[in-house]
């Protein structure tokens, strides 16, 4: 009996697996495959360092959950090594182009394999096969993490007009949101003559040589265009192809941009918003880049309150993506950085006397350092204008500096300290030799002496003016997004946004 009961059983057993296995299957060769968009954020710089500054500050003074915090609890997330080809320190030209094409490839260069040869890019790809696609930036839309997902260079550093023109020729973005408007308009034009909104602080002279006015090219092509915040706003509710630009160049800091009142500019949650406004209505699916680019450049600057703000401006961008993640689940949300910059830390150096403090048991806290108190991220915070801005204001001139840096910072610097603050060489450069080894650019070295002589105050200490070699936090939501765990190069993240896509075909 119990034989042939058993006998009986197996055969039924065997076809409730079989119905079991073959059942997706059969529905995935009926269903026509879900559409999938990917929105890839990336900050420019926001290496661990830069995540820690940002978590630290929003939980212990906001008593909040970054987005990218709370992305790291329900997403997954994996650590990126961001490795270009026969080097450990990337650049951003290489590492976007890595993120766009899956390849390791060589520093400086935008869209090309390590013989030089063209790489198809993401975006390329996502084009052909008819999804939208769409790049947005704070920076101008020819700088190397945008320009790296449609250009193929030799050079990040090639003219600005050859930057632009391979970024616009092949047609295959469909929204442009950033700056640069400088090498759209004809030789001889102001930027605002064919993009008005621009205001006059972020105005500038076309760099372009010839007669071309991109501008009136893409919108005989479709686009909308538009250079300000309201007319981004009503654009994106129609426009199935969007060409925004709000400077002649970069768009400012954050602080700065409020310090000049420009409040006209958008925000990169505003650009994210209508990006995705626009590219949500192709039924094909999309693919997105959101670049966060100016933590770099705060950080190349070795100015913490600036990093601060413009980590919190990327990070409200992410949230945009992250809620319309949450409406369309079909959408892969994938957060990175390209490398760390400057080496950012608070440190327990010896920056003053260390407080002794009578605890309630009775016992005599003396610490052997001085540690920073919680309170130093909120001065970082308090920080209303770039170092940048301050030091051009100032004018080498040490009274006016203390007098500025109190305003802007909250900060007491003393003259002597002021006075290192503004030490030139023989040749007018900023600091000293030895500084500049480590601080290339005199700008930035301008900005990170005055870093160095507030120091004993904000208790940040830098390493360098230029890229780091830190793992970069990667995190993720959506469909594919479980392949971000673990530790991997940066080319990986290209795979599993590829697959995500192709998925969705
Ligand atoms: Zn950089």
């Amino acid at each position: 009996m119990i034989a042939r009961a058993s006998i009986k059983i197996i055969p039924l057993l065997l076809s409730i697996m079989l119905l079991v296995a073959c059942g997706p299957a059969q529905n995935t060769e009926q269903l026509p495959a879900e559409t999938r968009n990917v929105i890839l954020f990336i900050g420019d710089g926001f290496g661990a360092a830069q995540t820690s500054l940002g978590v630290q500050y929003a939980r212990l003074i906001e008593k909040r959950e970054l987005n990218i915090e709370s992305l790291m609890h329900d997403g997954n997330t994996g650590y990126s090594l961001p490795l270009p080809f026969d080097s450990i320190v990337i650049d951003s030209a290489a590492a976007a182009t890595q993120l766009a094409t899956g390849q390791a490839v060589r520093n400086e260069t935008l869209g090309l394999n390590p013989d030089g040869y063209p790489i198809e890019t993401i975006v390329e790809w996502a084009h052909e096969h008819g999804l939208g696609t769409g790049l947005v930036t704070n920076m101008r839309i020819t700088h190397a993490t945008p320009a790296a997902f449609a250009v193929h260079q030799g050079s990040r550093y090639n003219s600005e007009q050859t930057l632009m023109d391979d970024l616009l020729q092949d047609g295959d973005v469909d929204v442009f949101l950033g700056g640069g408007a400088r090498a759209l308009v004809p030789a001889g034009t102001l930027a605002s003559a064919a993009f008005p909104g621009i205001p006059k602080e972020l105005d500038g002279e076309s760099i372009r040589d010839d007669e071309i006015n991109w501008a009136d090219e893409l919108a005989g092509q479709g686009f909308a265009i538009v250079s300000d915040s309201t007319s981004l706003r009503q654009a994106a509710s129609s426009a199935t192809k969007l060409l925004g630009i709000f400077s002649a160049d970069s768009l400012p800091y954050v602080i700065d941009g409020r310090q000049m009142s420009l409040s006209t500019v958008p925000t990169l949650a505003e650009m994210t918003s209508a990006a995705l406004d626009v590219l949500s209505r192709r039924d094909e699916g999309f693919f997105m880049l959101v670049e966060g680019g100016r933590i770099d450049y705060a950080a190349h600057a070795n100015d913490p309150g600036t990093l601060l703000h413009e980590i919190l401006d990327f990070d409200a961008a992410v949230g945009k993506g992250l809620e319309f993640q949450r409406s369309h689940p079909d959408t892969l949300v994938v957060v990175t950085g390209d490398h760390g910059t400057g080496g950012f830390s608070f440190t327990d150096a010896d920056f003053g006397p260390a407080t002794e403090l009578l605890l309630d048991s009775g016992i005599v806290y003396q610490p052997g350092c001085c540690y920073p108190p919680n309170d130093r991220l909120n001065i970082l915070f308090q920080q209303n204008a770039s170092y940048s801005y301050i030091l051009q204001q100032a004018d080498m001139d040490p009274d006016k500096l203390v007098e500025l840096v109190l305003v802007h910072t909250g900060l007491e610097m003393t003259m002597d300290e002021a006075r290192e603050a503004l030490v030139r060489d023989e040749q007018g450069l900023p600091g000293t030799k030895d500084f500049r080894r480590y601080h290339t650019d005199p700008d930035d070295s301008a900005s990170a002496l005055l870093g160095l002589a507030l120091a004993r105050h904000n208790y940040v200490v830098w390493s360098t003016g230029e890229h780091t070699s830190d793992l970069v936090p990667t995190y993720g939501r959506g469909p594919g997004a479980e392949k971000l765990r673990g530790i991997y190069t940066n080319t990986h993240i290209y795979s599993v946004m590829r697959e995500t896509l192709e998925a969705g075909r």
